[in-house]
């Protein structure tokens, strides 16, 4: 059940459909339904008495409040949030990455201590390998 259909369902007169309906406001005495809801594309719901209520008064008189008018945001998830979502990549990934970039920095450490000059080449890996660690530290969240 979406908020609209929670709220809708608690609503007096009910008529519409496809996102828009009106209905009897339950904050004030209401004859002629004066109360419009409407639900936008994103899932949050729009609230408007006619009759002059404010939206908090219109919420409470149905036992709900502001947070309502907003999607549930498991059920509404829409794949753009970056934040606190499921990591692109699991701790066990991450591990293999960095342990293979240490490798990387294992044998370029082990060839200078032989006296060994490192190549542009090598010197080029090492930034990767750099930046790889940086990267794994960035995707595990640490
Ligand atoms: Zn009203």
């Amino acid at each position: 059940m979406t908020q609209t259909e929670r709220l809708i369902a608690r609503l007096g007169k009910v008529r519409g459909r496809n996102g828009s309906w009106t209905a009897q406001c339950p904050a004030h005495e209401d004859k002629s339904p004066s109360l419009s809801v409407r639900e936008t594309e994103d899932g949050r719901v729009l609230v408007h008495c006619f009759g002059g209520c404010d939206i908090q008064s219109v919420l409470g008189a149905v036992g709900m409040d502001m947070t309502d008018l907003f999607p549930d945001r498991p059920e509404r998830y829409d794949g753009h949030t970056t934040k606190q979502v499921k990591p692109a990549f699991y701790a066990s990934d991450l591990l293999r990455i960095a342990s293979f970039e240490c490798l990387v920095v294992m044998i370029a450490a082990y060839d200078m201590a032989k006296g060994k000059r490192l190549s542009n080449e090598d010197m080029e890996r090492l930034k990767v390998a750099q930046q790889r660690i940086e990267e794994v530290v960035v995707y595990a969240g640490i």
